[in-house]
Formats: C-alpha cells, structure tokens, sequence
C-alpha cells in the first residue's frame, strides 16, 4: 500500500564516544522512508532542502525508490541542520544546535499523486506542518505520528491540536514523561491517549519499546547489540519499521501492531550499529527478516517443566 512520510531532510553533525560525522544525511523522513522502503511501495516522501544539499543523497533516495516528488528544494538557501552528542551511556544525547533554515518558512505542498495515500507517517517536524500536511490527504486509513522535546516544549498546544489526528504516537520515554508530567510510562501512555491517539508507542533506546491501548499492553525487547556506534535515527528507523510493515500488509489488528512493534525494533537495530543511513544502505528483506526471527527467539518461553 502506499505510503506518505514527512518530517526533516537534514545534515546532521553527530558525535558519539566512538566517532563523529559532519554533514552527514539525516533527518526524521529521511529514516523513515528509507526504512520502510525495505517493506513497502510507492514510497512517498514530502519534505525541504536548499540548494547545498548534495546530490548524492537525492541519488540515494532514487535508488531505494523514494518517491520525491514532493521534496522542495530552495534556492539560495540551505538545508536544515541539527548537531547532537551522545554521552557514554547512549540512552543520553545532548542537541548541540538546531538550524532550522529552510524550514523556518517551508509551505508544504502535497503533489497530487500524493494524496490518497492510504498510510502516513508524520516525521519529527513543526506539529503545525504536520496537520497541514494532513489536511491535504483524503481520509489515510492510518496516521502514525511522531514528535520530540523541541516541540512539546515550544510548542505545545500546536501538538496537542495536531495529535488529535493521529491514530498512532510515537514517543520516548522522556518525551512521553515531558508531555503527561507523568513519570510512570503505563500511565502516561494513557493520558497520550485521551489527548487523541489511540495507540501510544513508548520507545525506551536500548530497553524496547511498548504498545498500549485502552485495552492490550504490549512490550518488545530491544536486540541485544555488542557494538552501538550511533543511536541517531533510530527512533524514526522504528518508525519506518513499524509503519512499513502495516502499509505492506495493509492489516492494523493488535496481532499486525505487535509484529509491527517488533519489525520496527528490527530496522532500528541495523540503524545504530553504523553512524548516520549507513547501515539502511545495504540490508535485505531476507536480512530484515532473519534478525525478525531471532527477535522472536528472545523472548520465546513456555511454562512446561
Ligand atoms: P531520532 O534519533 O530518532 O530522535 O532522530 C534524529 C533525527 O532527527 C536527526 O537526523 C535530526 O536531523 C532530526 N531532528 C533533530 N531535531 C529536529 C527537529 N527539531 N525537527 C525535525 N527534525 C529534527
């Protein structure tokens, strides 16, 4: 099935305990897109770069078969970037700097093609965007949405206007703890849900993820990974993950959500153990799906003695 992402198109300057990149591909639509391309088609994408963003990354999208028809590129403008550093435990990153540039004043415009997309996913940008994006898609069958501090703190009745629309949120547990003032994850996740979405996706880096409904709560480890080098991304990776899969098997029941949860947990585990796309590069489905099958093996058990 067909599927919409927005969210940045960024230059990232990353620095982790084991390395640091400068300039390189980022930013939340290029993640997901990139990874949902291993699960499903068309894949749309809508977001903005100026006229430094190098060609290559253009190349880049092409041969995953992302649609960018509905990238802008500005001219005489440059790209958004955003620099971040990683401390020693990689659950802790701190935003070194946000240059918003050609986002300050993107008006996103849905090629027509685009918009009967039968499943969204709102990347990381301004919640304002994204519900203009919104408005301009005929009734998707599944909105997932994510958001981060930088917007549940600057603007937060915007978010929580736009969240209304959302089927699906997604968020770590800082994030989920920063916009409930909630600190149990359980509870927060279902304060997420009277504000509107209802499916609530906590990620907790290394620790997994959990799924929770008014009615199922569903956990997923994290794989156990020796070697992290940059955890940038990963959570939008998730993202890609869990709504790729849900577009290519167009089927949103609990069961679906839970292998989603899991397919999502998959694709972020590629995503860190390089530093920026690289590793969404150079998988497979076949790759994808045989770290999806140890996946099951590692929380498999039964009760016979
Ligand atoms: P994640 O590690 O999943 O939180 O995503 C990191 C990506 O989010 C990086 O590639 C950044 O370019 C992008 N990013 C960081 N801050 C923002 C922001 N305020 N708006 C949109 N994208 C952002």
């Amino acid at each position: 099935m067909s599927l919409l992402v927005v969210g940045s198109v960024a230059l990232d300057t990353v620095e982790t305990p084991f390395g640091s990149v400068k300039d390189a591909l980022g930013g939340s639509a290029i993640y997901i897109s990139a990874a949902a391309s291993y699960f499903t088609s068309p894949v749309r994408l809508v977001g903005v770069v100026g006229d430094d963003f190098p060609k290559e990354h253009i190349q880049f999208l092409e041969s995953r078969q992302i649609d960018i028809d509905g990238l802008q590129i500005v001219r005489g403008k440059k790209t958004f970037r955003w620099g971040g550093k990683y401390h020693y435990d990689l659950n802790v990153r701190d935003t070194l700097f946000t240059e918003l540039n050609v986002f300050k004043d993107f008006d996103p415009v849905i090629p027509s093609t685009y918009k009967t997309s039968s499943y969204v996913c709102l990347g990381n940008i301004d919640p304002l965007l994204q519900r203009k994006i919104l408005r301009q898609i005929n009734r998707p069958r599944l909105v997932v949405g994510d958001t981060m501090n930088y917007w549940i703190e600057t603007k937060p009745a915007e978010l929580a206007e736009t969240m209304k629309s959302m089927d699906v949120l997604i968020v770590n547990d800082s994030e989920a703890r920063l916009l409930t003032n909630e600190p149990n994850l359980i509870k927060a996740a279902k304060k997420i849900i009277k504000i509107g979405p209802r499916i609530v996706i906590i990620k907790k880096g290394e620790h997994g993820a959990t799924l929770v409904t008014e009615e199922t709560i569903f956990s997923a480890p994290a794989y156990p990974l020796e070697n992290i080098f940059d955890p940038t991304g990963a959570g939008d990776t998730f993202a890609g993950g869990f709504i790729g899969w849900l577009a290519r098997t167009d089927d949103i029941s609990v069961n679906n959500l839970k292998r989603a949860v899991v397919y999502g947990s998959t694709l972020a585990s590629f995503c860190v153990e390089k530093f920026s796309i690289e590793s969404l590069r150079e998988l497979s489905y076949l790759k994808v799906h045989d770290r999806f099958l140890a996946f099951m093996d590692l929380s498999r058990f039964d009760d016979e003695r």
